[in-house]
């Protein structure tokens, strides 16, 4: 049972979710649904993905949200070519191989993001990494094309239930919370994408999925299984994590010397979360205002951040925040 499907907090939409077909003019009014920041499920290879404008802060926030996630765990960015996907990382030799091999499939590669890549930092958890994967499947690729960006896509599923596979398994747990789904009929594979890091020099397998390790050791050499403490071994289990370099004051109600304060709702300060106490805007915005902070604390200051209340999106962004806020090694 996942605790957060309750929570009152959660977006609801006005209008219940639509079903569209995979026809192209429905493909159209998805991708539209999608420019205007909305949220639409479509079918993958592996499992139903809930996609969103990966360069929208507030799109990407929407499926936090949409799922109950109380981690900001970093997403996938599905793409539409080999194109697209470097003009948000940084591709080496190793990687071109890699797609050239199992592009289109279920392989996700986590790369150097490129600068000025234009990703909304809630994807890629604030992490200097992207993860990117190419679909194979027919409906997720004329949608990719007819959206003509990359679309950040977890599975279609509320946080802590089973991957759907099918348009209705994403209506029973998503309806009501997402914008639509494009029906394209059962996924074929069920399994999600392995995840390969190749964003340092030894090429790390994160998780095992649709294509087996050994294919790619057959590439790659010997794999890492991201034992290294640096590395995420397991979806959701990030040990590196983006943190400010000023140290982090939690649950602060105004600002003492040297601090740079950050605000949420009636408690104010330089900066805000949001002035409206909007838990979405506020996850929108969180990377985007700690970095800004971190630039104007400069050297030996510090950083203090209003309280955020524990429920529903809130629940991710004090996560984020208790451990940007621990001590560091
Ligand atoms: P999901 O989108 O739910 O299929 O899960 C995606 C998983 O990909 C995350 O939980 C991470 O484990 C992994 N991942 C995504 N981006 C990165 C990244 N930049 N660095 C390391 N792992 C990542
Ligand atoms: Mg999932």
């Amino acid at each position: 049972m996942d605790p957060d499907s309750s929570t009152p907090t959660l977006r609801q939409k006005p209008d219940m979710t639509q079903t569209l077909s995979a026809e192209p003019k429905d493909l159209i009014a998805a991708a539209a649904l999608l420019r205007a920041g909305g949220l639409v499920a479509f079918p993958t290879e592996t499992v139903y993905g809930l996609g969103a404008d990966a360069t929208q802060d507030r799109a990407v926030a929407g499926i936090f949200a949409a799922k109950g996630r109380p981690h900001f765990n970093p997403l996938i960015v599905h793409v539409a070519d080999l194109e697209m996907a470097e003009r948000f990382a940084v591709f080496d030799a190793r990687a071109r191989d890699l797609a050239a091999r199992f592009w289109p499939g279920p392989l996700t590669l986590v790369l150097p993001m490129r600068a000025g890549s234009g990703l909304a930092p809630l994807v890629t958890a604030g992490l200097g990494s992207v993860a990117l994967r190419l679909p194979s499947h027919r409906v997720a690729l004329a949608l990719l094309h007819a959206f003509g960006g990359a679309l950040a896509a977890p599975s279609a599923n509320p946080s802590g239930r089973i991957s759907p596979t099918r348009a209705a398994h994403v209506l029973q747990g998503l309806s009501g919370r997402i914008d639509a789904v494009v029906d394209g009929g059962a996924c074929a594979v069920g399994l999600e994408s392995t995840i390969i890091g190749l964003d340092g020099p030894v090429p790390h397998l994160l998780r095992p999925g649709g294509i087996a390790a050994e294919e790619l050791e057959a590439v790659l050499g010997p794999l890492s299984l991201g034992g290294d403490e640096t590395r995420p071994n397991a979806p959701g289990q990030l040990a590196s994590h983006y943190a400010p370099a000023a140290g982090l004051r939690l649950n602060a109600f105004e600002a003492q010397h040297g601090e740079v304060m950050i605000g949420f709702g009636a408690v104010g300060g330089p900066l805000t979360l949001s002035a409206s106490g909007d838990l979405i805007e506020a996850a929108a915005q969180m990377f985007h205002l700690l970095r800004h902070a971190d630039d104007l604390a400069g050297p030996g200051r510090r950083i203090a951040i209003a309280p955020i209340p524990e429920v529903g999106l809130g629940r991710a962004i004090n996560d984020r925040l208790r451990r940007a806020a621990a001590p560091r090694a």
